[in-house]
């Protein structure tokens, strides 16, 4: 998972950045509305968090071009406390969620964290498949039960390819949403990764579709299927 964080005032982007890597986030940050503006409509980012009060373009008018242009991205801004002319004027440009300053940090993930869920349909903040289950909050991989340790790349991944469940997801696409934008890139490692999470996990929860990309699926509800399917 991916996350742009718009915001002018450098200590709080670097706490920012700080505590959304440690939740296992891919990072890329822009100081003004330009930039953000720039980046939210070229990147393809799982959530961003944006402040109003911007240099250049102001948190609003970058939104609103995001969303005139068709970019349905999760949106978090970031308001003056009390300001609720503010937060009218974010909901209409397009926000899905708001923090007045000064928050917690922790409120911020977890709202974070039920923005992308909300945008890729998961109603809860554990996602399953088959016996593997995933607990958003705190990045914990258990598979019947069992800790799974995992590095912060294999969390991305895994995390990307659940929040996706059933659906192919090109290496490309991958790579976009587990690298921050200053990282060297080479989507031949994303191969790697998925070797090692197929080794700690199991064999049957990745698929891989020659030339397309991978698919997160149940291993036993293919067995099932073909079962019944056999019955007939
Ligand atoms: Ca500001």
């Amino acid at each position: 998972m991916r996350v742009l964080v718009v915001e002018d005032d450098k200590r709080l982007s670097a706490q920012l950045k700080e505590a959304l890597e440690k939740a296992g986030y891919a990072v890329d940050q822009a100081f003004d509305g330009e930039e953000g503006h720039f980046l939210g409509d070229t990147e393809p980012y799982d959530a961003i968090v944006l402040d109003l009060g911007l240099p250049i373009k102001d948190g609003v008018s970058v939104l609103r071009e995001w969303r005139k242009a068709g970019r349905a991205t999760p949106v978090l801004i970031l308001t003056a406390r009390d300001a609720w002319s503010e937060k009218v004027a974010g909901f209409d440009a397009g926000a899905d969620d708001y923090l007045a300053k000064p928050f917690h940090l922790e409120e911020l993930l977890a709202r974070l964290r039920a923005l992308i869920r909300r945008s890729a349909g998961q109603a809860t903040s554990s996602l399953d498949c088959g016996e593997l289950s995933f607990d958003t909050r705190s990045g914990t991989c258990t598979i019947a039960g069992k800790d799974v340790p995992l590095t912060a790349h294999e969390v991305r991944i895994l995390a990307y390819l659940l929040h996706h469940k059933g659906r192919i997801v090109s290496r490309t696409e991958l790579t976009e949403h587990v690298y921050a934008q200053d990282f060297d890139r080479d989507s031949n490692t994303i191969e790697v990764f998925i070797g090692r999470l197929r080794k700690k996990i199991g064999e049957g929860f990745i698929h891989t579709h020659r030339g397309q990309g991978y698919r997160m699926a149940d291993p036993d509800a293919g067995a099932r299927s073909f079962n019944s399917e056999s019955l007939k």
